[in-house]
Order: C-alpha cells, then sequence, then structure tokens
C-alpha cells in the first residue's frame, strides 16, 4: 500500500502569506522565518498587522479566493489520486489555505490552525505537533504505508527523509545542493514520472 505526502505551498499553490501581502499591499506581510527566524515571533506579527488592517478571518479569505494554484497543480493532484491515496503535509492553516484547496477539490490536508473569535477576528494560532512533517510519515508507516513524497524546501526535508522515497520539487539551488540524494524535477510532467519510478507497482502516465 502507497500513499503520496505532498508539501502545498510551493508544489501546488503560490506561497500563501506572500500572495496574501501582495494582494492586500501590506508589505510587512511579506515577512517569512528568513526574516524574522523565530516562528512565534513572527506569526504575533502577522496577526498584529491583521489587527490593525482589520482584517478578519472572512476578509482574508476573500483575498485568498482571488489567489489560484499554480498552473497545472488541479490536474496533477487529479492524475495522482488517480493513482495513491494523496495527502497534502503542509505547515499553513487550514482557515487560510481553505479556499486554494477548494480548487484543488479538498485533498485530504494536515496543517495548523487559527483561532477566530466570534466576530471573526484571528486572535491566536495553534500548531498541531512539533515536526509535523515527519511525524505524519511516521504514523503512516506504523499503518503500514510505504510513502513517497515530495516537496521544495528545507522544511520538507525531515518529511523526505522519513519516507520510503523523496524528490525535490521545484527547489531552490541550495536545497538541490545540499540534498543531491533526492531527485530534484521543475516541471508537474518529471514530477509523475518520478512517482512512477519510486513506485513499486506498474503505473503509466
Ligand atoms: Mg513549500
Amino acid at each position: 500500500m502507497e500513499i503520496a505526502c505532498l508539501d502545498l505551498e510551493g508544489v501546488l499553490v503560490p506561497e500563501i502569506w506572500i500572495g496574501f501581502a501582495e494582494k492586500t499591499g501590506i508589505k510587512e506581510l511579506r515577512a517569512t522565518t528568513r526574516d524574522i527566524p523565530d516562528y512565534d515571533v513572527l506569526m504575533r506579527q502577522r496577526l498584529e498587522l491583521l489587527r490593525q488592517h482589520k482584517l478578519g478571518l472572512p476578509d482574508i479569505q476573500e483575498v485568498i479566493a482571488t489567489m489560484q494554484p499554480l498552473e497545472g497543480a488541479p490536474e496533477f493532484v487529479a492524475w495522482l489520486k488517480d493513482r495513491f491515496q494523496v495527502i497534502i503535509l503542509s505547515d499553513t492553516f487550514y482557515e487560510f489555505s481553505k479556499p486554494l484547496m477548494r480548487q484543488l477539490d479538498f485533498p485530504t490536508l494536515f496543517c495548523h490552525r487559527l483561532i477566530a473569535d466570534e466576530a471573526g477576528n484571528i486572535v491566536d494560532y495553534k500548531l498541531r505537533q512539533k515536526d509535523p512533517k515527519r511525524q505524519s510519515v511516521k504514523a503512516l508507516h506504523g499503518l503500514n504505508f510505504r510513502v513517497i513524497a515530495s516537496g521544495d524546501s528545507y522544511n520538507d526535508t525531515s518529511m523526505l527523509e522519513e519516507a520510503d522515497a523523496g524528490i525535490l520539487f521545484c527547489a531552490p539551488a541550495n536545497v538541490t545542493a545540499e540534498f543531491p540524494q533526492y531527485p530534484a524535477v521543475e516541471t508537474y510532467e518529471a514530477l509523475k514520472a518520478e512517482f512512477i519510478k519510486a513506485s513499486e507497482r506498474e503505473l503509466t502516465l
């Protein structure tokens, strides 16, 4: 039994906070862990900016609904679902990603949660667990699944390491250089071929 695990942002959809910053014109929301290494400090800043700009969850979802998955992503997900059970392992938030997940026909998603009050203001966030991508693959192994995983960045490498086969997709040069043990591809056609190669079953494009 095989399961395909995919990262979300950078693999199927654009970076959501960056897209949201562009759509709203709130430049400070472009900050990532590269600018503010402490994730909690970064998230508190994001929530404070949303509060200052009076953006509640419905407003945020309306903005994100104008964003689109990467070109070809919905077709790729459909292709993969036809051949594997598919689980998206992401460090995004359910509430934040929902409008984009709708455009991907809601594949199973394991991520984190935003906490909103009754008026829709986001007041907090809740990470599901530490190192969730690795822990998810471990749990799937505990259920006796073989796991093929693909992601684009550093936060995916523990998932790739834990998986039976790992594939880098559109990863930056420093990541492909640091993790040469994984095949690195740039297109969905090439990614499909890698999934077929990594599978123990006889699959075709
Ligand atoms: Mg990513």
